[in-house]
């Protein structure tokens, strides 16, 4: 019995993309629920093209969905010595070899081989070769074996054969001398004794090679398995183009990390029709045979629903916090103004994202500084001036301390005067809030305050009679 140890293995170009979170969140959770050992590796080979920001970047996203790692992270770029070492093995084993030929020598064969119709694959000039010639520049090429195949049994997409005449003698050391992305990762995989690889499916080409080191280096090969793409909307690859793609965006845009996650395990997974998930339900139910062969197309309005569902259901308290920063932004001061709990509760029911909840917020902290005059326009003058007077006189004159109070009194003002509730209503959302997109009246008084309320139904008065 082997213990499962998996691992997340980005290369630091970038942020943490949705798609790489989803083959993360995959690991995790089979590490999860299998009891075993989740590692982080950053794939840092390519000093070009990462960077430290990146990194940062990674680990963030990494952190704010929860995906802790239990190994890690490791940078590949602390490995240099140990592939080095590797590639010697290989050479003394005769299982490698040092190639000579110059980048124009290989274009003119390549060249050629394209005009006979041939694929262009390496011919093997250096193969057998046995002299050295001193002071020229080669680089490492893995001696592939020549004839049958190389397959494996996908978890995800079953057994995947590729003829061994296909594939080149890889190059594993560049001519400085540094080892190629290949090789790297099955040094890495193996020396981190990983029994199953967990990665996207634009790899299912590298897996081939990377066996044949594997077997040549006389390492057990994992298991593999490969997580199809994300698309977008047009079904081209998921990307920029198609609207935000990286975890942190998402975060400051107002979604939760428990909608997120949720929403990426049914990328590609599913659990009868099973849409809403837990942490512990993933967790239990995750199944990697379950993992569809076909790409998903990422669908905001479902992300939107499911972070709909978790704010709807989360502790106020919570959502208090993490509303802050969205405040902040806003030019919100909370202090001195309403309980934010108290006004997250009258928002969550109807909020999609915090972004959306904290710009529904604004109202109770900043009175507003205008009013929606089309929609005042429905209403004459002299009714909106009455309005006004009668709801502020009711108040004023009140002891109501709850919500149900508070909308009782508004229908006794309704009823005095033969209005319809919308009557009365509308214009002292108005009046509260600016606009008309605002939670019931009772709640809204409640959480401004009584005397806030009066003041702000002063004011739009004022302004209706100066019109
Ligand atoms: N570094 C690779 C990537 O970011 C992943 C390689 C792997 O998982 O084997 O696509």
């Amino acid at each position: 019995m082997s213990e499962l140890r998996v691992r997340f293995a980005p290369s630091p170009t970038g942020y943490l993309h949705v798609g790489g979170a989803r083959t993360a969140l995959f690991n995790w959770l089979l590490a999860r629920k299998q009891g075993g050992t989740f590692i982080l590796r950053i794939e840092d080979t390519d000093v070009e093209r990462s960077t430290k920001e990146s990194v940062d970047a990674i680990l963030e996203g990494m952190k704010w969905l929860g995906l802790e790692w239990d190994e890690g992270p490791f940078y590949q770029s602390d490995s240099f010595p140990l592939y080095k070492e590797y590639v010697q093995k290989l050479l003394d084993a005769g299982r490698a070899y040092k190639c000579y030929c110059t980048a124009e020598e290989l274009d003119a064969k390549r060249n050629l081989a394209m005009q006979e119709g041939r694929k262009p694959k390496y011919d093997g000039t250096c193969r057998e070769r046995d002299d050295q010639p001193e002071g020229k520049p080669y680089v490492v090429r893995f001696r592939a074996p020549q004839g049958g195949v190389t397959a494996f049994d996908d978890l995800i997409k079953g057994t995947i054969t590729f003829p061994n005449e296909e594939l080149d003698d890889l190059i594993i050391q560049r001519t400085d001398g540094t080892p190629t992305y290949n090789f790297c990762v099955v040094i890495d995989d193996a020396s981190m004794r990983i029994t199953t690889v967990i990665r996207g499916d634009d790899h299912v080409n590298n897996t081939p090679r990377q066996i044949q080191l594997y077997e040549a280096l006389g390492f057990p090969v994992p298991q593999f398995a490969h997580v199809p793409m994300i698309l977008g909307s047009d079904k081209a690859r998921l990307s920029k183009r198609h609207g935000a793609t990286s975890v942190i965006a998402y975060r400051d845009m107002g979604f939760l990390p428990e909608a997120l996650l949720n929403y990426l395990v049914r990328l590609g997974w599913s659990h009868g029709d099973d849409e809403i998930f837990s942490m512990d339900e993933m967790i239990q139910k995750f199944d990697i045979h379950n993992v569809g062969r076909s790409a998903s197309v990422f669908n905001t309005e479902k992300l939107l629903w499911l972070n709909a569902h978790y704010i709807k259901n989360s502790d106020p308290e919570r959502l208090a916090d993490l509303l802050m920063p969205h405040l902040s932004s806003r030019e919100v001061a909370t202090p001195g103004g309403p309980d934010l709990t108290a006004v997250v509760r009258t928002l969550q029911e109807r909020a999609q994202t915090l972004e959306e909840m904290a710009e529904r917020a604004v109202f109770y902290y900043n009175a507003p500084a205008g009013y929606d005059d089309a929609a005042l326009a429905k209403f004459d003058r002299g009714h909106l001036l009455t309005v006004f007077g009668a709801v502020t006189e009711k108040l004023s004159s009140s002891a109501a301390d709850d919500a149900a109070g508070i909308d009782r009194l508004f229908k006794e003002v309704c009823g005095e005067n033969g209005w319809k509730m919308g009557q009365v209503g509308q214009p002292v959302r108005i009046a509260l809030s600016g606009g008309t997109q605002a939670p019931g009246i009772g709640e809204i008084v409640m959480t401004l305050g009584m005397e806030e309320t009066v003041r702000r139904i002063q004011m739009a008065r004022e302004y209706v009679a100066g019109k």
